[in-house]
């Protein structure tokens, strides 16, 4: 086992990876930025390194910077978080040349899924069920309109190295197609270096559904059910949990073990989500994401499981801690993401904290960096705090979010924890009833933006 790891990430899920290594009697490093210096991750960890000026490319996103915080402290491995290089193959290849191990995937696996055509092609050969769409890249106009007038519209052009809700557009019929097509590739060439599209049907009203899985890089692999993040704005999830609403038993064992086994073939190694659109009872896969997200609290929750732990127990080259007949569900687990914004325009509201009140008591859970008298900077991703809740049914989860975020106080700044308070009063979050939709529609009603 290691004796010590470098945390290359900020805030929440840095605070995150440091308590479990700390459970398991090893020594963190924290690296930031000078705009992170009063962090909580750097005040949590045994040691910490600076890294450079704030914005990201010259700090957490500085690879050389982070290969010498390793060899400065003698950091044996890298746990990477979410974002920032978590899903970089060519940083996993330069860390392991120089003998540190990545905390996740090969740089192999990292770049097959982060190619989302290459993604595709290589669920598709496993036997995973996918979105019905064009062969690969499409390279024109014109063969986009002729794609689109055989799969119907509506239809959805995508970057194939898009990410996080960008490089993405709707034609709802043939004249959208010209400025939708132009769009997703300008973005995707703006955005990530890349102007490859391709498309996809587009569904009406699905409802977003991942399965968590989890290999041990020699064959052996997992799944800890779905989550549903079908509330969504912008195509960034707000509001998670598991098990999902909709999903029977015999549904999440049949796609549970289609996602296993394909990554069992591949010696998948750590944690990953496959993510699927679902409707009308059938799973349409749109991509994999190699890392822990954002929402693998509500799957702990429910399994009883540390997914950190296990990240960095075969990332060292042991077992896995479970077997597929370990995995039983216990109860129902949300997670609400609460972002430094102000309503109704969701804008960032960076600032100073004056009051934080964290809430407690049976089945409450809070993952933030955040204290009385900190100062959130404007320089990174708005997501200040996960408050996840645990029931042993979902009514009582609902009950214990309302209950949890009555406690809760961050003063001093905006969040979205009025957002949360309103949602709770709609009969339809108490149903489960909403698609991916939903939210949006709901905040054209309610919130003039
Ligand atoms: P990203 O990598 O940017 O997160 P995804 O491919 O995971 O992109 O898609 C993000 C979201 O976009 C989905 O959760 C869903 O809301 C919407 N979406 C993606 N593909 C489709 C599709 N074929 N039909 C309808 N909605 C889609």
């Amino acid at each position: 086992m290691f004796d010590k790891i470098l945390i290359a990430n900020r805030g929440e899920i840095a605070l995150r990876v440091i308590r479990a290594a700390r459970e398991m009697g090893i020594k963190t490093v924290a690296v930031h930025s000078t705009a992170d210096s009063d962090a909580m991750h750097v005040r949590m960890a045994d040691e910490s390194v600076c890294i450079g000026p704030p914005p990201s490319p010259q700090s957490y996103l500085s690879v050389p910077a982070i290969i010498s915080a390793c060899e400065i402290t003698g950091a044996q491995a890298i746990h990477p978080g979410y974002g920032f290089l978590s899903e970089n193959a060519e940083f996993v290849q330069i860390v392991e040349d120089h003998d540190i191990t990545f905390i996740g995937p090969t740089a192999e696996h990292i770049r097959v899924m982060g190619d989302k055509i290459t993604a595709k092609d290589t669920m598709k050969a496993l036997g995973v069920p996918c979105v019905p769409g064009s062969d690969g890249g499409v390279p024109d106009l014109e063969t986009a309109k002729k794609i689109g007038e055989e799969f119907g519209y509506p239809v959805i052009i995508k970057a194939t190295a898009g990410g996080g809700g960008r490089g993405m557009k709707v034609a709802m019929n043939a004249d959208e197609m010209e400025s939708a097509f132009m769009t997703a590739r300008a973005e995707g060439k703006a955005a990530f270096g890349n102007d490859e599209v391709y498309i996809e049907k587009y569904l009406t009203t699905p409802r977003h559904i991942e399965i968590q899985v989890f290999g041990d890089g020699k064959g052996k692999a997992v799944h800890l059910g779905e989550r549903d993040c079908s509330l969504q704005r912008r195509h960034q999830k707000v509001f998670e949990e598991a098990p999902g609403p909709s999903i029977s038993p015999e549904e999440r064992a049949k796609i549970g073990k289609v996602c296993a086994d394909a990554v069992a073939k591949i010696n998948y190694i750590g944690a990953g989500t496959i993510e699927f659109l679902y409707e009308n009872g059938e799973f349409y896969f749109i991509e994999m994401n190699t890392r822990l997200q954002v929402e693998h609290p509500v799957t702990e929750g429910i399994f009883g499981v540390d997914l950190v732990r296990e990240q960095i127990l075969v990332a060292a080259g042991e077992p896995m801690s479970f077997g597929q007949d370990d995995l039983v569900i216990n109860g129902h687990a949300i997670e609400v993401r609460i972002n430094a914004e102000k309503l109704p325009n969701f804008s960032p509201c960076p600032g100073r904290i004056s009051a934080f009140h964290a809430p407690g008591g049976l089945g409450v859970r809070m993952d933030s960096a955040l204290y009385d008298g900190y100062s959130i900077p404007p320089y990174y991703d708005s997501l200040i705090a996960k408050l996840i809740v645990h029931g042993r049914d979902r009514a009582e989860a609902l009950a214990r979010l309302d209950r949890a975020l009555g406690e809760l106080i961050v003063d001093g700044i905006d969040t979205t924890v009025p957002l949360f308070h309103a949602l709770l009063q709609e009969p339809e979050i108490h149903n489960g009833d909403y698609n991916i939709h939903w939210l949006e529609h709901w905040l054209a009603a309610n919130m003039a933006q």
